[in-house]
């Protein structure tokens, strides 16, 4: 499942914060989510429960913000907001645009004890 590897991932990068800040545990975790991502925010919200067991971020509170997704049309060189990945450009109605923002998950934001 797609979610449960962007939680691997995330629990990563809190693990890494951790050695870097060297705080005690993580009571929320505020993450960005890209809309054109597939991420269900309810599986997300699973997966993290499931792999942050055992880390500094068990029982933390994961809060998701979502993102709009944003491309860049090549037909009419305007930076458009898209929906879905591969919805033509609102602008022209070209289809040559190069995402440039939400398909990604960003660890935005910990709060720790
Ligand atoms: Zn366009």
């Amino acid at each position: 499942m797609h979610e449960v590897a962007l939680c691997n991932s995330l629990v990563e990068m809190i693990r890494e914060q951790q050695r870097q800040r060297g705080f005690q545990r993580v009571r929320r975790v505020i993450v960005e989510v890209g809309v054109l991502g597939h991420v269900d925010p309810h599986a997300l919200d699973f997966a993290f429960d499931v792999e942050a067991k055992d880390s500094p971020a068990e029982g933390a509170e994961l809060e998701i913000r979502e993102i709009e997704g944003r491309a860049w049309c090549m037909d009419c060189s305007k930076l458009e907001t898209i929906a879905r990945r591969g919805d033509a450009c609102p602008e022209c109605g070209g289809f040559t645009l190069i995402v440039e923002q939400g398909d990604e998950l960003r660890l935005k934001e910990l709060e720790v004890i």
